[in-house]
């Protein structure tokens, strides 16, 4: 990829005496275009030598439209940061940046295209539904990309912690899967250049070499993706073809740490653009620590400077050239591959005002674009602190409209698990809920059971298909933007004190699989009874106004039955779920309110007629779905 950017950079500059003699005028010029049209119309460009003195050189811009607000040398000779001012009218084209230094002088075109498209599809809101899947292990639609000259190893499935060989290609390949399964947004995993060396682990007897990036979340180059999983023009036409299907993608970033093989890590422009300390001090992960009133500024300092791992050196966003990179980078892969929206690993890691401009800026550049951080933190008043439109009493406003709840994430499985009492059992989830009054939008949480990080769902209730059952009905229609982790839906299982196994490869996705759990006959037969049962209720889901800014009402669980109700315009859906190891029979006078004049439903479920709604009989531990009529 280097050796690509090098020599296409090695063309466009026109070929004076200077430039001819220098193979590579930069190694990195970032972004390496630009768009006309932006709202935000001044555009920083980072130029990098890592061999010349980059910083001697004068800068001249002659196009119509475009101004050169300043060229900044700094610490490190070999950058030089550049502003641009594109006016509005500006025309599309390659713009010369004349460099001088004594007699030395050449030209470098800087290519402006034309204003991207936007997604053609709505905001990402409650009627979708989300499903999470890491590239590496969904599919392998390309074995030639998973041995790439010059990166750190070749898949090897064998190794649970290596690279396994899935790609985009393979996400690709599976598009009438998603659709056939009813989900409508796509969430991937980072796919970002992810290269760093593997480690060798030994142990009495034998050792392995394992690739602990296969994630994604060690990222060496925020502006490529990862060969082994495609190249960018791949990943833009992934995207378009999902929205040609109505999937909608959303882009998973990190903009607290990148990996130490990052080229910026190997030649940083300024020393404060990573935190540094004497020896390794890692963070205290208490993201508590960014909302206590009574928190100390050591704790705070751990949490935000600390470095995520010992190959992850911590961004300090506080660096103005560093915080505008940062921005500019999400700017560019929204506007290059039309992306729906970006989830924001670790929000409440980096510096907090720097995450406020960040979103702030890509909704203004971006009015329809999604934005979710991950607050792993399962606490109601925590996770509202970093929503937009909560009134922080310490002032802190963010901008960030959506983010992960954790708490009802842990919630469920206690509420399925545990003895039912005045606040346990299912009426856990209905004090739970009740503390909603204190989100500015409790809809626009996303609602999940598992995900990459987490024990599957399955282990969480204890491999009990019925729990596992309510656990999805009540993940499908209560509040918020639902999630779904891939391999749920065939009831995945694996225990998250090694990641790896709740990573585990989708049945089918590689060649040599025995049976493909992507079509029915490949299936097992508890796979495909959770299957039917979640695809059945991801396709009506839908088609449900109720679940497009519907109404929440709930009853106080009374002997753990959770009633509730959602509403919109005259469309009713009444949930029932028995948290009881026998059948009840419900009386329904109690939610009168919430029923109308009702008399029949529909139930989704089964997809039986009930004809008589004054007392509805209800199996051990199932949930009932009613669309009132
Ligand atoms: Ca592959």
């Amino acid at each position: 990829m280097k050796r690509l950017l090098t020599l296409l950079v090695a063309m466009s500059a026109v070929t004076t005496a200077w430039s001819q003699k220098q193979a590579a005028v930069f190694d990195h010029v970032e972004p390496p275009f630009w768009w006309t049209g932006m709202k935000n119309q001044s555009l920083q460009i980072l130029l990098h030598n890592s061999k010349a003195n980059v910083s001697e050189y004068t800068l001249s811009v002659n196009y119509p439209g475009v101004s050169l607000t300043s060229a900044r040398k700094v610490e490190n000779p070999h950058y030089l940061f550049l502003t641009l001012s594109i006016s509005p009218d500006t025309k599309p084209g390659s713009v010369p940046l004349m460099f001088t230094a004594g007699k030395k002088k050449f030209e470098y075109r800087y290519e402006l295209k034309p204003k991207p498209a936007a997604s053609p599809l709505p905001t990402v809101n409650a009627s979708d539904v989300m499903y999470l899947l890491m590239p590496d292990r969904f599919a392998n639609g390309d074995v030639k990309n998973d041995t790439v000259p010059g990166m750190h190893l070749a898949a090897h499935r064998s190794i649970a912690e290596s690279r396994h060989g899935g790609d985009l290609k393979g996400i690709g390949d599976h598009l009438d899967y998603f659709q056939d399964l009813g989900v409508t947004a796509l969430w991937l995993n980072p796919v970002l250049m992810s290269n760093q060396p593997l480690l060798k682990i030994t142990w009495d007897g034998g050792s392995m070499v394992i690739d602990p990036t296969y994630h994604g979340y060690t990222i060496t180059d925020l502006y490529q993706v990862d060969p082994r999983l495609g190249s960018n023009e791949q990943y833009r036409q992934l995207i378009e073809q999902c929205h040609s299907r109505g999937l909608k993608v959303i882009k998973d970033m990190v903009l607290n740490h990148i990996g130490t093989e990052h080229w910026l890590v190997k030649d940083l422009p300024e020393k404060d653009w990573l935190h540094q300390f004497p020896s390794f001090t890692r963070s205290n992960f208490r993201g508590s620590a960014m909302t206590d009133p009574y928190r100390s500024k050591e704790d705070v300092s751990k949490m935000n400077e600390g470095w995520f791992d010992t190959d992850k050196p911590d961004l300090n966003q506080k660096n103005p050239l560093l915080a505008t990179y940062l921005i500019q980078n999400s700017i560019w892969w929204v506007a290059y591959a039309g992306l729906d929206g970006i989830r924001m690993d670790t929000y409440p890691y980096p510096d907090k005002e720097f995450m406020a401009v960040w979103a702030r800026t890509m909704s203004e550049e971006f009015p329809e674009l999604y934005l979710l951080g991950e607050v792993w933190i399962s606490a109601v008043p925590t996770t509202a602190y970093w929503q937009k439109g909560m009134i922080n009493r310490d002032g802190y406003q963010s901008y960030l409209p959506s983010v992960t709840d954790f708490s009802l994430q842990g919630a469920i499985p206690q509420a399925l698990g545990e003895q039912a009492g005045y606040d346990t059992g299912l009426a856990r989830l209905y004090f739970l809920l009740s503390q909603d009054f204190i989100y500015h939008d409790a809809n626009n949480l996303v609602t999940f059971l598992d995900n990459h990080d987490l024990t599957r769902f399955a282990n969480q209730v204890g491999k009990d298909p019925a729990k596992f059952r309510m656990g999805i009905a009540f993940l499908l229609t209560t509040r918020g933007i639902p999630q779904l982790y891939y391999g749920t839906e065939l009831q995945m299982e694996g225990d998250a004190s090694s990641h790896p196994d709740i990573r585990r490869d989708f049945p089918g996705g590689w060649k040599e699989d025995k049976a493909s759990a992507f079509t029915r006959e490949g299936r097992t037969k508890d796979q495909n009874d959770i299957f039917e049962f979640t695809r059945n209720l991801l396709q009506w889901r839908k088609h449900q106004p109720v679940f497009n800014g519907g109404k929440l009402v709930h009853y106080v669980p009374e002997n753990n039955v959770y009633v509730y109700f959602r509403s919109k315009d005259y469309h009713r859906v009444m949930v029932i779920l028995n948290g009881n190891e026998k059948e009840i029979i419900l009386n329904t006078d109690r939610f009168r309110e919430s029923m109308g004049d009702a008399v029949k439903a529909h139930e989704v479920i089964s997809k039986r007629e009930l004809a008589d709604l004054k007392s509805i009989t209800i199996g051990p531990r199932s949930a009932m779905i009613l669309e009132l009529n």
